[in-house]
This record gives structure tokens, sequence and C-alpha cells, in this order.
């Protein structure tokens, strides 16, 4: 991007910018090549004049929450990557149990405010490392419970910089999913759970947490969930079937705590993870005649020069 550009940015943006920020960085899993740039808008005016400055410009922009369902390619991300995880972080208790949550939030610091404030529902999300904005765009759930249907309303910007409020009635919401048109940008979500004995929140969430702990592979750069799973089956239990825990392609690694998860174990690349995934969707679909379709988001460019592994 031209010098000039940077400085007018600079100079219209309040918040920090990052020129070609290794996505590696900032994401779960650990892979990805550099954004051209990295920006944390500090509020709601800045993320507008932001907007504005990229469409003047052109520039194609992609929202970044904290990175944690994301394989980056190693070309990385051209044009803005935009983050809300510096500057919208305010949670606010509404009437009742409801509560508005702006999309910077971590899901951490969301379930801990819940349990604080005697409001249920939010338990399971407890270990998904996350933001509030990330969540809600992925309907992002877990043992039966799913975000989206704790929503009362979102508020979102346009890529024409104007703030609109989503009824929970108006928004569809799917499996690892929202039909939110392309361009916008989550900014709050006002949600709603039920009132509850902060005790008994507590040790909801500690006991989810335990399961988690037990199950995957928390401590190991992941992405979570690599695939959704089919209908009537769990992508684990297929997974594991063909034997693969424990398979490598380079660095990247099927876990052998839950087979669902590619970890990377040193070096991975992203090309590594994409051929890792091709090779476990054809397995799967050699034994089962299952087509695993992934959860995680692939994004960004391939690196030049390097052979292209199709995805
Ligand atoms: C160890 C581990 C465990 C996990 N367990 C679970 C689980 O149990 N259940 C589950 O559902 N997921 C799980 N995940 C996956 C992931 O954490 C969730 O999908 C999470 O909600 C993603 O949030 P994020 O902020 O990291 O989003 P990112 O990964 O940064 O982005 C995901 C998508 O959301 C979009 N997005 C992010 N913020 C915004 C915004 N403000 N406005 C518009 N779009 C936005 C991005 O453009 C991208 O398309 C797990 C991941 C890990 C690493």
């Amino acid at each position: 991007m031209a010098k000039t550009a940077i400085d007018e940015l600079q100079e219209r943006v309040r918040g920090k910018v990052v020129l070609n920020a290794p996505m590696d960085r900032f994401t779960t899993l650990r892979v990805g090549g550099p954004a051209d740039l990295l920006v944390y808008p500090e509020d709601r005016e800045d993320l507008t004049e932001l907007i504005s400055f990229l469409a003047e410009r052109g520039i194609p922009y992609f929202v970044l929450g904290n990175g944690s369902n994301l394989v980056v390619r190693d070309g990385g991300i051209r044009g803005a990557v935009i983050c809300l995880t510096e500057g919208f972080r305010a949670i606010e208790r509404r009437e009742g149990p409801r509560f508005r949550a702006e999309a910077g939030v971590p899901l951490r610091r969301l379930v801990r405010w819940t349990v604080d404030q005697g409001i249920t529902g939010f338990e399971p999300l407890v270990g998904i490392p996350g933001s509030v904005g990330g969540a809600l765009a992925m309907n992002a759930g877990a043992w039966g419970m799913e975000i989206g249907e704790r929503l009362v309303e979102l508020e979102a910007l346009s890529p024409e910089g104007r703030v609109q409020v989503f009824d929970r009635t108006t928004l569809r919401f799917g499996y690892r999913s929202l039909d939110l048109p392309p361009g916008y940008v989550i900014l709050a979500a006002v949600l709603e759970g039920e009132p509850a004995d902060p005790e008994e929140v507590k040790a909801a969430a500690k006991a989810f947490f335990a399961r988690r702990k037990e199950s995957q592979p928390l401590a190991e750069p992941s992405a979570g969930s690599v695939f959704k799973n089919p209908p009537g089956a769990k992508a684990a239990k297929l997974i594991e079937s063909c034997g693969l825990k424990g398979v490598r392609v380079g660095e990247a690694e099927v876990s052998r705590l839950h087979a669902n998860f590619i970890v990377n174990a040193g070096m991975a690349t992203a090309s590594q993870v994409v051929s890792l995934i091709g090779m476990i969707q054809e397995r799967v679909f050699v034994k089962h005649k299952v087509k695993l379709e992934p959860e995680v988001r692939i994004v960004g460019e391939w690196a030049k020069g390097k052979v292209r592994v199709t995805d």
C-alpha cells in the first residue's frame, strides 16, 4: 500500500495500525502470512471513519475476532484486517437477565461476568477462545447450546457506515453460521440468559470447563473443531475410525486427544494444514461416503511461487 495512504489512514483513524501484520501471531492455530494492514479502531466513530477511508480507496477488509476459528493462508491477507478486540470491550447489565456485550469482549470474560451477575445459559461457552463478535458470526456453541439462541438484538455497521440494529427474528442463525450480509461488522449484541444463583452458575461453568479440558487439546495451538458434524454423525468419530489420530502433514497433526482438531505441532504452515484437511476429507469419504465440511474458515492468499493446494 502506498505510503501516502498509510499516512492518511493514521491521520484519520485513532486506533493502532500494524503494517504487514504476521497473522500467525493473531490466530490460535499460529499459521498464516502477513496482512497488509491490521487496524484496531478505538470506538464506533473510529471504525466508521476507517470503513469510509477503505471504501474511498477501494481497499477490501476482513474482520478478525480472536482468530480462533481461522486458517489464514501463507500469503496472508491483502487489504485491511479490522479487529475490535481492543476498542469494543464494554459489557453492561440491562433489565432482568439481559445484558449488552460489545464485539471485542472475550467469551472467557463474558462467562465470568454472567457467573458474577447470576445469569445462567452461557456456561457451555466456557473455554471457547473467541470474542463475542466471532462467536455471533460463527453461532458458536457447545453441548447443545448456541449463542444465537440467546440473542435479543444485534448491532452491526454496514459497509456504507450505517449502524443497523437487527432484531433476533430477522436474523438466520445456522449450524456455525449467521446470515449477515457481506461486509457488515458486528458491533455489539444484547443477550439474554435466566436468573440463577451465582454459585450454581459457577459450578456449572466449572463442570463444562472440566469436560472440555478432558476432551480437547487446549494447551496446543489449534482452531478448534476443523469440521462440522455431519447430520447424525460425529466428525471426530469418523476421522478416528480411519486411523488418522496423530497423522501429520509437515507439522500439522491430527490431535491424538480429539480427532476433529488439527494442532500445530511446531512450525506448521497453512499449506500443510489445508493438505491435512484434504487428506482427512478424502479418507473419510472413501470409508464412510461422507463429505466433511470445514467449520474453520480458510482465508487469505497462497504464498507466491508455492504450489497451490486445493481447498
Ligand atoms: C481450543 C478451541 C476450542 C473451541 N471450541 C469451540 C466450541 O466448543 N464451539 C464453537 O462453536 N467453537 C469453538 N472453537 C472455535 C472458535 O473459538 C469459535 O468459532 C469462536 O466463536 C470464534 O471467535 P473469534 O473471535 O476467534 O473469531 P475469528 O476466528 O477471529 O473469526 C471467525 C469468523 O467470524 C468473523 N468475525 C469475527 N468478528 C466479527 C465481527 N465483529 N463482525 C463480523 N464478523 C466477525 C470473521 O470474519 C470470521 O469469518 C474453538 C476453538 C479453539 C481454538
